[in-house]
Order: structure tokens, then C-alpha cells, then sequence
């Protein structure tokens, strides 16, 4: 599986927390597959690809607010995260890096 590298400056840009010591991943909803911008050195879940301000704490006294995408009061990040070939094809594919296409060569 390939490493998701993040274009940690184009996020900055954006309107971003970033502390440095970031630790980013993209997760989905484990209802409904859509995807979130996560960085868990600083609990922020991004919830709109395109306005970074909206985010929130994920944290164990806060509830997130409902799924974006279906709606779900109570959701969860899925278990395994989305890999990167999803990524490409989802909103946040600005956040990565490269954006060059990688191919699974081993089929
Ligand atoms: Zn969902």
C-alpha cells in the first residue's frame, strides 16, 4: 500500500491548523465511505474539503457533529483508512503531495 504523503503548505494555505509535529490522514465515515481530512497531533477532523474553517475536536466528551455526506448522528472512522487510489478519486485529493497516479503493478 502506498504512503499518502500531504502537501502540508497547500493545507497551511488553505486555513489549516498545522503544529508541525502534524500527524494527517484522510478517514472515512465507516456508513458511508465519505471522506474526511484528519490530523491527529491536534484532533481536528476537516469536514469540507473546499473551507478548512469548518473543523472539529475530535475528542471523547465531543460528539462530531452528523456525517456530511449520510447524514449519520453517531459515526465512526472506518477501519481500514481509505488508500490512496481512493483518495485520488475522492475531495481531498488537493491535500496530497503528488499528484501523479500510481497503478498497482502486482495484480
Ligand atoms: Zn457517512
Amino acid at each position: 500500500m502506498a504512503a499518502i504523503v500531504f502537501n502540508t503548505a497547500l493545507i497551511g494555505q488553505r486555513g489549516g491548523n498545522l503544529c508541525g509535529e502534524d500527524e494527517l490522514s484522510i478517514e472515512a465515515c465507516s456508513s458511508c465511505q465519505g471522506q474526511y481530512l484528519f490530523n491527529a497531533a491536534l484532533k481536528d477532523v476537516y469536514y469540507d474539503s473546499a473551507d478548512l474553517s469548518r473543523h472539529f475536536f475530535k475528542i471523547p466528551a465531543i460528539d462530531l457533529p452528523p456525517c456530511r455526506y449520510c447524514g449519520a448522528l453517531q459515526w465512526q472512522f472506518a477501519t481500514p483508512a481509505p488508500e490512496l487510489a481512493q483518495v485520488q478519486a475522492g475531495p481531498w485529493a488537493w491535500v496530497l503531495a503528488s499528484r501523479v497516479f500510481t497503478f498497482d503493478a502486482e495484480a
